[in-house]
């Protein structure tokens, strides 16, 4: 089973309208209650887990790998952010501003939705994460640091600019003023990385509005994202297996995070960090 790490209340007007990411009740997040609330098992680096009532369960094939399974999470943001929100269809050019878990797994919900050329742009930093795009299936990578993102974007669509631009990049202002300039007229962009709360230098409103564009925020992912997720990772179509870079032990936990984050001393190319309870390398 998959545990959908949002519970919501359930009876507020948003959650009775099925847009349960917009639950004004009181809804809560697995690992996100504190371990002090009965009965403690909220999730996060454990054996065992307390299925809150208002938890939502998807069903899995029992044979699907425990690391893969995993990727339901990330892989339905993917799907959510890059494509049912934004409507992507067949042939659509999308830029994708950051090669993260998140951005890594729009590349593949796009290639599953059938969209045209797929471009990805992050820092030269993230070289290893810009090629696992390439082997995921996105057509060109973008060393934004190396080279002017804008131009090169407009250099590969010939002109046209992209459909949809989706942000994934976290605290950087930058990938919003540059989706602003790599979006076609009437595109779309989604906004999904949080900027730390800060504000964006440059963004010049009126280039929304004369050129027409849709700027869309998404918070959360929802179910039919999910159980869209669940069916591209049983379907085998992609190595998604190589998003999985390192694995650890419950007692390695700390370990775990600290490579994911890039301070641990073999944490070069962390792109999907699993700890498994009862593994030992
Ligand atoms: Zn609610």
């Amino acid at each position: 089973m998959a545990v959908e790490p949002f519970f919501p209340c359930g009876r507020c007007e948003a959650c009775r309208d099925g847009r349960y990411s917009a639950c004004s009740g009181r809804p809560s997040l697995y690992s996100f209650v504190a371990t002090g609330v009965p009965p403690s098992l909220w999730g996060g680096h454990a054996e065992y887990l307390y299925l809150h009532p208002n938890s939502i369960l998807h069903k899995l094939s029992p044979d699907l790998p425990a690391d893969l399974a995993v990727l339901f999470n990330p892989l339905g943001a993917g799907v959510a952010w890059a494509v049912q929100v934004p409507g992507t269809g067949l042939g659509d050019v999308v830029v994708v501003l950051g090669a993260g878990q998140r951005g890594l797994c729009c590349v593949v919900a796009l290639r599953a939705a059938g969209a045209g050329t797929i471009v990805v742009t992050d820092l030269s930093a993230a070289e290893d994460k810009l090629r696992l795009a390439r082997e995921l299936g996105a057509d060109h990578t973008i060393a934004a640091d190396r080279e002017d993102a804008v131009a090169r974007v407009r250099e590969l669509t010939g002109g046209r600019l992209a459909d949809l631009v989706v942000d994934v990049s976290a605290y950087a202002t930058r990938p919003v003023t540059d989706a602003l300039e790599m979006v076609r007229t009437g595109g779309t962009i989604v906004l999904a990385g949080l900027k730390g709360g800060r504000e964006v230098p440059g963004f010049i409103i009126d280039k929304v509005v004369q050129r027409q564009i849709t700027l869309r925020g998404v918070w959360g992912v929802q179910g039919p994202a999910y159980k869209q997720a669940i069916q591209i990772i049983q379907s085998a179509r992609f190595p998604l297996e190589r998003l999985r870079t390192h694995a650890f032990a419950l007692d390695e936990a700390e370990i775990a995070i600290r490579t994911l984050a890039r301070e641990a001393p073999d944490s070069e190319g962390a792109v999907h960090v699993v700890i498994r309870p009862g593994y030992a390398d």
